[in-house]
């Protein structure tokens, strides 16, 4: 069995090394890069199942791609960023 590095690299992907902070694949929210180090690259929400495999870097090429406008730069820890997001008809997002 594999063990999970505690250092500050992922354990098995990269381009987090400029990214401070991680985003969930599984519950979609966003936190500093150092909660997830602390907590062995798991989820740091306490309600998630996210593993190493669900960490995508906030600053990363996947995220850039989408180019998102609402993505702010420094998000505070924990915050809800759904990959697609509900549109609100009369709330129009402007892309
Ligand atoms: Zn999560």
């Amino acid at each position: 069995m594999a063990t999970l590095s505690l250092s500050k690299q992922h354990p098995f992907l990269s381009g987090f090394e400029s990214s401070s902070h991680v985003w969930c694949l599984h519950c979609e929210r966003v936190w500093p890069k150092s909660k997830w180090i602390a907590s062995n690259w798991y989820c740091p929400s306490d309600d998630c199942l996210g593993t190493p495999m669900d960490a995508i870097a906030w600053d990363g090429e996947l995220l850039n791609d989408l180019n998102r406008p609402d993505r702010p730069p420094y998000p505070a820890p924990g915050f809800f960023w759904p990959l697609y997001p509900v549109f609100d008809e009369k709330r129009p997002l402007t892309f």
